[in-house]
């Protein structure tokens, strides 16, 4: 049995199977790479969905942990720590917001928001006790939690787990008419990605997003934004919205704001919106802890240069463009995407996303298939030129194969 083979086995005899991972086993990384436990190199072509959008190992991120852990890393919020505040102001003045609440993982940002907008919903607008819906898209991710997987279109992310939370109204991505039909005066928020990651890297039709903001702001209804995977330089700015200068109600950020080293989230809105909030009525034991707040101090830093949102346009337009030569050729049936993201449909003559995952696995390139017929690329934002067209070359090999 060789390591690999060891490592798949265990897995498979002692982990709960709600993932199908590729069967590689990583034992180290560094940048764009990863190394498995024979010594074999990958090229990170996921970059753990946009939460290593600096790379593997980044230096300033891994000193900015360490100096943090010699320190101190966690008081819960019953005290308060010395990088908090810093970091409250720090991501508010990125967003162009005024107040934070720090999560963990991205689930639980959006549950915040949800409990935000229905709280504000209850206390601001007005809306009668229990009545507040929150409209959604079809094909969204959100996380996985229940209230979360109630509002999911996706038949494997929620069948078996009801009763379903009920004050969601699911209405087709991108339709900005049937959203405003939907928006009636107990509507509280519209809860979108701006890109829809899981779906496929689904990016709506020009002017979606400026309208759905028109339109919740004429009706006194939150514009929430999922910019999990989105947010953070993927796309070529900051945030998503930014392509349709749109500034919606809340932003919701996870993923890349722990830089891959821990989990960090957080809604992020005005005095208006978050101040809802009294003691006691929500929280975290983990949420803004001292290590966490060091770590994505340090991505707010990076973020401010607007170094990686610069090469996230420039390579992104260099790898949409090689992309479209795939098209062409009848490989692929279609690509999307924005900045250094691209959900590519593979034409069924060529394979399925997994089987092709599973080539590029052999040949040394990282990606992970999504329903079906797609594979998602989104490699780490630091990743050279070179690497990046060495990577396309192997998705070219294996689909010419
Ligand atoms: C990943 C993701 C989430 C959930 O984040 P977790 O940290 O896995 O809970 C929510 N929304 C979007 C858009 C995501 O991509």
């Amino acid at each position: 049995m060789t390591s690999t083979e060891r490592f798949l086995a265990a897995a498979e005899a002692h982990s709960a199977h709600n993932y199908h991972p590729l069967p590689v086993v990583v034992a180290s990384a560094e940048g764009a790479w990863m190394t498995d436990v024979e010594g074999r190199r990958y090229l990170d072509m996921l970059a753990g969905y946009s939460a290593l959008n600096f790379g593997h190992g980044n230096r300033r991120l891994l000193d900015a942990a360490k100096a943090q852990l010699d320190r101190v890393t966690l008081t819960s919020r019953a005290f308060h720590h010395d990088r908090f505040a810093e970091f409250c102001t720090q991501l508010a003045e990125l967003c162009g917001m005024e107040l934070v609440l720090p999560m963990n993982t991205g689930a639980e940002a959006v549950e915040t928001a949800i409990k935000t907008a229905r709280k504000w919903g209850y206390q601001v607008k007005g809306v009668p006790d229990g009545r507040a819906k929150i409209i959604v898209a079809d094909h969204n991710f959100h996380g996985r939690t229940t209230t979360l997987v109630s509002f999911s279109t996706d038949p494997e992310a929620r069948a078996d787990f009801g009763p379903y939370t009920p004050g969601f109204e699911i209405v087709p991505y991108g339709d900005l008419a049937a959203l405003e039909a939907a928006v009636d005066a107990d509507t509280v928020a519209v809860l979108l990605e701006p890109i829809q990651g899981e779906a496929g890297v689904l990016v709506p039709p020009p002017g979606y997003l400026a309208g759905v903001r028109e339109l919740t702001r004429s009706r006194n209804v939150l514009f929430i934004a999922d910019e999990i995977q989105s947010g953070l330089g993927r796309t070529g700015r900051t945030f998503a919205c930014e392509h349709e200068d749109v500034v919606p109600d809340m932003y919701v950020l996870g993923k890349a704001l722990g830089g891959g080293v821990v989990p960090v989230s957080a809604v992020i809105s005005s005095h208006e919106v978050l101040g809802v909030f009294a003691p006691g009525e929500h929280g975290s034991t983990f949420g803004g802890n001292p290590l966490a707040c060091a770590v994505a101090l340090e991505v707010i830093a990076m973020l401010r240069t607007g170094e990686f949102q610069q090469r996230a346009t420039e390579l992104g337009e260099h790898l949409h463009s090689e992309l479209g030569l795939l098209v062409g050729d009848g490989a692929v049936d279609a690509v999307r995407g924005r900045g250094l993201w691209a959900g590519v449909d593979i034409n069924p003559s060529r394979g399925t996303g997994r089987s092709v995952s599973e080539q590029l696995m052999t040949r040394g390139v990282l990606v992970k298939d999504t329903h079906g017929a797609t594979i998602r690329l989104a490699p780490p934002l630091m990743i050279s030129k070179e690497d990046l067209d060495w990577g396309l070359a192997q998705l070219r090999d294996v689909l010419e194969a």
